[in-house]
């Protein structure tokens, strides 16, 4: 180990900063923000530590180092765009038994400042040693991704019960059992979801519960464990494109139940002890029908799990998700929902075309062909200008979506777009007219899961990998 991570508590003692320009700036931000008394010195000050200065936030002595100003500081950092004069100071606080930090140079001083995820209190730092300081960057925002907002509330939160559970638990082993229990299910979600009084109530009868409760009998009667369902959206494909909280809450997951849309790519984001389940729809196999769906996360749930249920897009758009939660909360099964992008969204961003426009495009309408509802659609009014029109699951009755659309007063002029795989690396895409996009699609042996995407705007689209297959005008 090259470094040993440390974290300093500031608080009233001096610090001295070397440099008054831009970098001393943020420097001298973040040892605010750790309330330590700062010295900076330096020739001269950026506007903005000069204003600091004026506010009486730090002290400035106005010239060059000098190694007796080391004097009474318990840290050191030397930000100036003079290396000899950033050497200079670290050479004279190495001599004091100081340790120091030299921005831009960690191996001339003796501490590095790290890339920090700040959930006070909980407080992340990553190093790479001096390496790089773009890759620390991006691990610390992918961490940041991971994280929940309220983490931070978190600990205070569970910091203000510790006390109270020590008394109430006495013994070690029992007490750790049950804070495990608090973080990993309910409780926990309710404080970082914002909802602290509940979590309050909850914590406060759990306690009580197993406070009552011999160590011996514990296991034979301990109320039976609460489960819970998350409804997740995973987006169109791109696992980039899952929102954060997805993510947090797949990292949270025992189970994780996936539809056929969704990816190795986003699986790979569960929590990697999480148990996977397969429940969808495959050629040729068996399809797990929504019955046992329902029973398989109800079984999870009851068994105390963190059950996600993973669709493709958003849950609540063709994807079964409003009768799963009903399910759930019959059944009185806690159900927490994320949104997803859903496929409509994913496929106009891919395809570089606006689903409204001025002029163009004033409404949009996504709708399935799919099933014998197909037949009491409005097609009159699906075949109406403009507007865009998504069919989701379309592909296989291309043929008849085109013929009620021309047949309900649709031009055979009107633009279409076809977006299969969007967003996915194997994305592609065609754009014509009702009148061309059948034998596109025929010759270019499209298959699901594409989005057709009927109206003016349609006619903007065009690839950002692969080649555009359209017809010359
Ligand atoms: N809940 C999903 C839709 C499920 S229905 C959502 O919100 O997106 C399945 C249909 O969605 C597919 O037949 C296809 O029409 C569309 N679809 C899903 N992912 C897609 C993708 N990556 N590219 C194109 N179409 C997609």
């Amino acid at each position: 180990m090259d470094y040993l991570p440390v974290f300093l508590d500031l608080t009233g003692r001096r610090v001295l900063l070397v440099g008054g320009g831009e970098v001393a700036l943020r420097k001298a931000v973040l040892l605010l923000e750790a309330r330590a008394l700062l010295r900076i010195v330096a020739p001269s000050l950026h506007p903005e530590l000069a204003r600091l200065c004026a506010e009486g936030r730090l002290e400035h002595l106005q010239q060059s180092f000098a190694p007796e100003l080391l004097s009474g500081a318990a840290f050191v950092i030397a930000a100036t765009d003079q290396p000899e004069v950033n050497r200079a100071v670290a050479s004279a606080a190495g001599e004091r038994g100081l340790f120091v930090n030299v921005v831009d140079d960690a191996q001339a001083g003796s501490a590095i400042l790290p890339a920090i995820v700040d959930r006070s209190p909980v407080i992340l730092a990553v190093s790479t040693g001096g390496h790089s300081p773009t890759l620390a960057r991006r691990v610390r925002a992918q961490l940041e991704a991971l994280l929940p907002e309220r983490l931070g509330e978190l600990a205070h939160f569970l910091g203000r019960w510790r006390e109270r559970v020590r008394l109430a638990l006495p013994e070690a082993t029992r007490r750790m059992r049950f804070w495990e229990r608090v973080l990993e299910g309910r409780i926990a979600s309710q404080v970082l979801a914002g909802d602290e009084l509940a979590a309050e109530a909850q914590l406060s009868t759990e306690l009580q519960s197993e406070a009552s409760q011999t160590s011996d009998a514990q296991t034979a009667s301990a109320p039976a464990p609460r489960g819970e369902v998350y409804l997740i959206g995973a987006g169109p494909g791109d696992p980039d494109l899952l929102t954060l909280r997805a993510q947090q809450l797949l990292q949270q997951a025992d189970v994780v139940l996936y539809d056929r849309l969704v990816g190795e790519r986003i699986l790979s984001r569960a929590r990697r002890e999480a148990l996977r389940v397969f429940v969808g729809k495959q050629s040729g196999r068996h399809r797990t029908t929504q019955e046992r769906i329902h029973a398989l996360m109800l079984e999870y749930a009851g068994r105390g799990l963190r059950v996600a249920r993973l669709k493709g897009g958003d849950p609540f758009v063709f994807g079964r998700g409003g009768e799963e939660m009903q399910v759930l909360r019959a059944a009185g099964v806690p159900v927490t929902v994320v949104p997803g992008i859903t496929a409509a969204l994913g496929a106009a961003a891919a395809a570089g075309l606006s689903l409204t426009q001025r002029g163009l495009s004033q409404a949009i309408t996504l709708v399935t062909a799919m099933g014998e509802g197909a037949e009491s659609l409005d097609w009159r009014a699906l075949a109406a200008p403009l507007q865009t029109v998504v069919f989701y699951m379309g592909v296989a009755q291309l043929g008849r979506i085109i013929e009620h659309l021309i047949a309900h007063g649709a031009p055979e002029s009107r633009p279409v777009a076809i977006v299969e795989q969007a967003t996915l690396p194997s994305e592609r895409l065609l754009v014509g007219t009702l009148a061309t996009i059948g034998s596109q699609a025929l010759d270019a042996r499209i298959g699901a899961p594409a989005l057709l995407i009927v109206g003016e705007v349609a006619s903007q689209a065009c690839q950002r990998r692969a080649s555009v297959e359209s017809l010359p005008p």
